[in-house]
């Protein structure tokens, strides 16, 4: 038998000459790794709990998916699509997910900026970052021409309001503030959509809303 090699792995034959573009490294960041900062032990001295303190610098490559980063830094949406199949990934795949493409390399294309919603979920609850913002929708969105879908943020919209298949577009946080990540961009609804009229579950949904809004103007 002889070793045949699979023409759809990508070889690098010289290494990348990464240049930093952009800093904006928040000042208070420290890098400390994992440190252990206390142990706790139970009245009873039967149970023992302790707090790892968690704050590491990872390094990121995209890779062969770095054009899907680039796009966004321009306002691009870029995913890729298997020229067998035909099946369009966003976010993007190096190479085809289906069994009968033999992980045949994919090619980019540039997606468009309107989809639908195939599913989404009111938050009420989120990391640091982004509690002052509660409540919002968090949504999957399958953009028109793409198979799979993406996860990310429904602005602009009263939480209750959102609905499955709903349209929506993309908007982009201002050029100077991109970073190359999911964050640069978010839907909205598409223009001359109208929110459905109030109905039972859409007051149940306000309802629990109400103490998130509440709480959320007791943050400093
Ligand atoms: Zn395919």
């Amino acid at each position: 038998m002889s070793k045949k090699e699979n023409p759809n792995i990508h070889k690098t034959t010289s290494p990348p000459n990464m240049k930093l573009v952009k800093e904006f490294r928040d000042p208070e960041t420290k890098e400390v790794g994992f440190k252990f900062i206390d142990y706790w032990i139970s009245e009873d001295k039967t149970l023992f709990q302790t707090h790892l303190h968690y704050d590491q610098l990872y390094t990121w490559r995209m890779g062969e998916l770095s054009p899907y980063a680039l796009g966004l830094l321009d306002g691009k949406l870029m995913g890729t699509k298997c020229p067998k199949c035909g099946d369009v990934f966003f976010p993007p795949r190096v190479n085809c997910w289906n069994l009968n493409c033999k992980l045949m390399k994919t090619e980019w294309v540039e997606l468009a900026q309107t989809g639908r919603v195939h599913t989404y979920t009111v938050a009420g609850w989120s990391g640091r970052s982004s509690l002052k913002r509660l409540p919002f929708v968090l949504a999957y969105v399958v953009l028109d021409g793409v198979t799979t879908a993406i996860a990310n943020e429904i602005r602009e919209i009263k939480p209750w309001d959102a609905e499955f298949d709903m349209p929506v577009k993309v908007k982009w946080v201002p050029k100077e503030q991109r970073i190359g990540a999911i964050t640069d961009f978010y839907f909205v609804p598409a223009d001359r959509w109208e929110p459905s009229p109030m109905n039972a579950e859409k007051e149940r949904i306000k309802k629990l809303c109400e103490p998130v809004y509440e709480w959320v103007k007791t943050l400093k």
